[in-house]
């Protein structure tokens, strides 16, 4: 891919020009513009697909927002900003950028404010049961926030918010982003034009030229450009330079994500960080997930099943090869109703933890010994190992049975195409930016007229993933770095 910019002398003509131009039409893409609009700013967003929404449309809609929103408030939870940062920070973690937590949390009512102003509604109810995301139309979901190790860390209240659909609501979120910034005078949509390179002219970037229905097209910036084009989960390449664990799984987005927006500003000197992080997210039922023991091919427990499965994926992938298999009993299967099963189904079933370890591979002993040593503290409602809820404690009884996480399930099914290998992914890695939006330079200084936000940018989670930082920083920061852009 030749990302290399275009000085602005070799241009010979400007077929579009706007104050602020914003490449890529996903959540962040949308929120950089409307504030860029709302500051007066002449904007103009070019889109590679005919009609624009990304992975944001097809997003389960989760927002990660907190600090006291009125959903929290009406549903009788007591939460604060300082709470709020104490979890992210870790849970986005290692490195997590402590300025940025700090501002995502500060400013989380007012955007959740902004986002219902916008038209983006929430139902005051919540849903208590790990999930992806809640079978209902309830409006808030925990997300780890009251499990092992972050509720000896903050005070737990529920953060997920999701829009009221009953399902999946990114296509919501994004229908409302839509209507709000077609609202503002000034603002206009180019779609299936592809951007390509950037422009610049003594150092400053000040245009993109791409294509459009096979011919070149370029344009001109006065202010600044925001990039807004999503991850690289769908360049092989970037992936196996920077991100091989990922390599060979089914990916979760569009295959727009594919890196060419972080390839043009590292081409003007644009600096990236945690390149090789990922979202992982284990591709099994959670209601089976956390009445299970997950075990690795040692047969040994690794994490608290109960915590947020995106963790768990994380960890099971990046730390046990993805190998890794529920174990549980016939009551604990059969007390979940048949559709938080999601047909999920145990790949062995046997009498004994003997013949079970034997079908699974794992050593002999090795699977016994974990399951009597959970036993005997899941029979005082403890997990001294790990942490997991006492309410999700209950000795395993013969029959055992074990489902491998490779199995097919519906979980997968729809959302991910390609070979089932038990997690789903996308990247969480990209361009270094302050939190105003400014893309950094390798020399560490803001590189001038480029701007950026969404997962081209390595934003909130650096490393630890929690589902709604996504939708939650692609919104808030695409904000800031449309607000910067139009002020320059
Ligand atoms: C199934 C699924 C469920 C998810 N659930 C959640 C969730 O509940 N909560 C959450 O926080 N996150 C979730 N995510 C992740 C989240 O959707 C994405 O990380 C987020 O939407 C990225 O937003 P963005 O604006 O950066 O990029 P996108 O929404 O992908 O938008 C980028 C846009 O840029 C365009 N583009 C790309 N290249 C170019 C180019 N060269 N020129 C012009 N335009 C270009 C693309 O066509 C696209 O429209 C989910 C993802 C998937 C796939």
């Amino acid at each position: 891919m030749d990302t290399a910019p275009r000085e602005s002398h070799e241009i010979s003509g400007w077929d579009y020009e706007a104050d602020v131009v914003v490449l890529g039409l996903g959540c962040a893409g949308a929120s950089a513009a409307i504030e860029a609009g709302r500051a007066g700013a002449d904007v103009l967003v070019l889109e590679r697909s005919s009609s624009g929404g990304g992975s944001s449309a097809i997003a389960g809609g989760e927002l990660y927002l907190g600090g006291g929103t009125r959903i929290q408030q009406a549903c009788g939870f007591d939460d604060d900003p300082d709470e709020m940062c104490k979890f992210l920070l870790v849970a986005c973690g290692p490195m997590a950028d402590e300025e940025r937590v700090r501002c995502y949390s500060d400013g989380s009512v007012a955007h959740f404010n902004w986002l219902v102003d916008a038209g983006v509604p929430f139902n005051p109810s919540h849903w208590p049961d790990p999930c992806w995301v809640p079978p209902t139309d309830d409006g808030l979901m925990w997300l780890g926030e009251n499990s092992a190790p972050f509720n000896a860390i903050a005070r737990p209240s529920p953060r997920g918010h999701r829009p009221a659909t009953g399902h999946f609501g990114g296509w919501l979120l994004m229908e409302r982003l839509r209507a709000e910034m077609d609202a503002i005078t000034g603002v206009g949509v180019v779609c299936d034009f592809a951007a390509e390179r950037l422009v610049v002219e003594r150092g400053r970037v000040m245009g993109a030229v791409g294509r459009r229905y096979g011919a070149d097209v370029a344009v001109r910036a006065r202010r600044g450009v925001v990039l807004a084009t999503g991850g690289f989960a769908y360049n092989e390449v970037m992936l196996r330079q920077h991100a091989p664990t990922l390599v060979g799984h089914p990916k979760v987005g569009t295959d727009t994500d594919d890196g060419r927006g972080i390839l043009m500003a590292q081409a003007v000197g644009a600096a990236v960080q945690g390149m090789e992080a990922g979202q992982a997210a284990i591709a099994v039922p959670p209601l089976l997930l956390v009445r299970s023991l997950l075990v690795n091919l040692q047969g040994q427990r690794f994490i608290n099943e109960d915590t947020y499965p995106g963790r768990v994926g994380q960890e099971a992938l990046y730390h046990h090869g993805g190998r890794v298999f529920m174990v549980l009993d016939e009551e604990s299967f059969e007390s979940v109703p048949p559709e938080g099963r999601r047909g999920a189904r145990p790949t062995w079933v046997c009498e004994t933890l003997e013949e079970l370890e034997g079908e699974m591979g794992i050593p002999t002993g090795a699977l016994a010994a974990t399951v009597g040593v959970y036993n005997t503290y899941a029979a005082r409602g403890e997990d001294p190992l790990f942490g997991k809820n006492e309410r999700w404690l209950k000795p395993l009884r013969s029959p055992f049975g074990a489902i491998d996480v490779v199995a097919p399930n519906e979980v997968a099914a729809g959302l991910v195409e390609g070979p089932r290998t038990g997690f789903n992914i996308f990247t969480l890695g990209g361009l270094r930016t302050t939190i105003d939006g400014e893309v950094v330079g390798l020399d560490g200084d803001p590189i001038d007229g480029l701007y950026a936000a969404g997962r081209v940018t390595s934003g909130l989670p650096r490393w630890g993933y929690i589902s709604g930082t996504s939708l939650g920083d692609g919104t808030f920061f695409g904000r800031r770095a449309g607000a910067t852009a139009a002020r320059r």
